[in-house]
């Protein structure tokens, strides 16, 4: 359990399927403090939009739409849920339609403006672990340790078909690589906040690691702190 009076902030980016939630959970669970994914709010965004029929170029709609959506999180790190205007989104934000879609919805400058700024209100001031792809860039530029997770496409694939099992969706390795890479290249070439390593980020390449790997890797660094 960490102590009240230290405030950490461990910031972890990377793609998609480099092990950042599972990775972001457990660390946040040994250490009792939050877990901020804020990779599903942008899905809990493109979600309403979707059931709206509302594109991603009507940027005039969706401004409105954030207007009127509140998001929040609920239970301990591990079991966490994700509710949007009351309704639990948890399983229906990972679907594959919202996964196609998130990086058009995420990359609408009214939606990085209003999710950054929440993201900044849930985490102010207290200890946490927030995972994205600007949380050491633009979220939280000043958090204590920044981890850049980076792992072979083959490899983000492998477990992204887990991930989709896991719900009942079959897809081919080959078929997953060309999805991710697709993300990959809008997450990194939008003009607003882009997927890239902090400069003071720690690179973690998990394509050879296990879970408890990363994990421990993580808590090392913020031992560290914890005891400087
Ligand atoms: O982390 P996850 O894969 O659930 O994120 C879904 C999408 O949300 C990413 O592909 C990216 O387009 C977007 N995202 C973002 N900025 C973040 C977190 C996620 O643009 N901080």
């Amino acid at each position: 359990m960490l102590h009240p009076e230290k405030h950490l902030v461990i910031a972890i980016d990377g793609p998609a399927g480099s092990g950042k939630s599972s990775t972001a959970k457990r660390v946040a669970d040994l250490l009792g403090i939050l877990h901020l994914d804020t990779g599903a709010m942008y899905r809990a965004i493109t979600l309403k939009c979707l059931k709206l029929g509302i594109p991603y170029q009507d940027h005039a709609s969706i401004a409105r739409l954030l207007r009127g959506t509140d998001i929040s999180f609920s239970g301990p790190p591990g079991a966490m849920r994700v509710v949007m205007d009351g309704n639990d989104v948890t399983q229906a934000i990972r679907s594959d339609e919202v996964t196609k879609n998130v990086s058009d919805y995420c990359a609408v400058p009214i939606v990085r403006t209003v999710l950054v700024d929440l993201q900044r209100k849930i985490g102010g001031g207290r200890s946490l672990v927030c995972e994205g792809r600007d949380i050491g860039t633009v979220v939280f530029p000043d958090a204590r340790l920044k981890f850049f997770m980076v792992a072979s496409d083959e490899e983000r694939a492998r477990r992204r078909q887990k991930d989709f099992a896991a719900l009942g969706i079959g897809k081919s390795v080959a078929e997953l690589i060309s999805e991710i890479r697709e993300r990959d290249r809008k997450d990194s070439s939008r003009e607003n906040s882009p997927l890239c390593k902090a400069d003071d980020a720690i690179e973690l390449d998990t394509t050879n690691m296990t879970l408890d790997e990363q994990v421990q890797s993580i808590l090392e660094k913020a031992k560290k702190f914890l005891h400087k």
